[in-house]
């Protein structure tokens, strides 16, 4: 099926390395927490705020990860609702599936899968969400048509990633915060600041909220809207699929 349980239990010859894993995986959610002081909890909440889903809907969570953002919107939208994960990196998938079953989450499907070619049939689903992930996707218009593909008419697509402070001061001591401390928690806590460093500097390569809110538009979107959290430290880009 296109949920991908199949796919997942093909990587199980990852297995053997489980356990460092299960290490990255963890350490990724406490470096979540530490970078954003708590804040990408709040990002993510204002994301399924906005959202407002119905019941018994179905989302496709692209760049799912371990699965956050699936799990706070089945606990928006019933028994009934259901959600499709799809990220390439089937090693935080398993994570994200064995604590999801240990928390008796039976209606996320994994798949492991590229943005840029979505392992999900045309007009499926209600509800497309890319949390942090847009910004590691190599051709970001094609991941944006293969969004709205897979949505049915009416459904709406929702985006959070890190955007442009607007704020004047706030820019200042973003900059120097994220130039200098995130390298640093990042060798402190996982012993690789390169991979943090190429973080922040992907950052500062996204597009800003209006020149995303126009290719999001250019992909067949409609009512594109913004909506700055922390002064822009992060955007949600909504669209619909009319
Ligand atoms: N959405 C989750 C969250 O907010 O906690 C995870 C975000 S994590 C920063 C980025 C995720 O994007 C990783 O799990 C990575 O494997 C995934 N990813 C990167 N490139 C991708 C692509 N082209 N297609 C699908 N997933 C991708």
């Amino acid at each position: 099926t296109h949920f991908g349980f199949e796919t997942v239990a093909e990587a199980d010859k990852a297995r053997r390395v489980r356990g460092v894993f299960d290490a990255v995986a963890k350490r990724y959610d406490i470096m979540n927490d530490l970078m954003s002081g708590g804040v990408h909890r709040l990002w993510k909440a204002a994301l399924i705020d906005w959202m407002n889903p119905a019941k018994g809907t179905h989302l496709l969570d692209v760049a799912g990860g371990t699965g956050d953002i699936a799990c706070r919107f089945l606990d928006r939208t019933g028994p009934d609702a259901r959600v499709t994960v799809v990220d390439i990196n089937a090693e935080m998938e398993l994570v994200g599936r064995d604590r999801a079953i240990d928390q008796g989450r039976l209606n996320i499907g994994w798949a492991v899968g590229d943005a840029e070619k979505l392992p999900v049939k045309d007009r499926s689903v209600d509800y497309v969400t890319i949390a942090f992930g847009i910004r590691n996707v190599t051709r970001i218009p094609l991941a944006l048509k293969e969004m709205r593909r897979v949505l049915k008419p009416g459904g709406r697509f929702i985006c959070l990633e890190f955007s442009k402070v607007v704020i004047p001061g706030l820019d200042q001591i973003y900059e120097e915060y994220s130039f200098k401390a995130i390298p640093r928690i990042g060798k402190l806590v996982t012993g690789n600041a390169d991979a943090y460093q190429y973080l922040v500097e992907s950052i500062r390569r996204f597009p800003d909220q209006d020149t995303f809110a126009k290719m999001i538009a250019e992909a067949g979107f409609e009512r594109v809207q913004v909506r700055n959290l922390t002064g822009g430290v992060a955007a949600l880009h909504s669209g619909w699929r009319l």
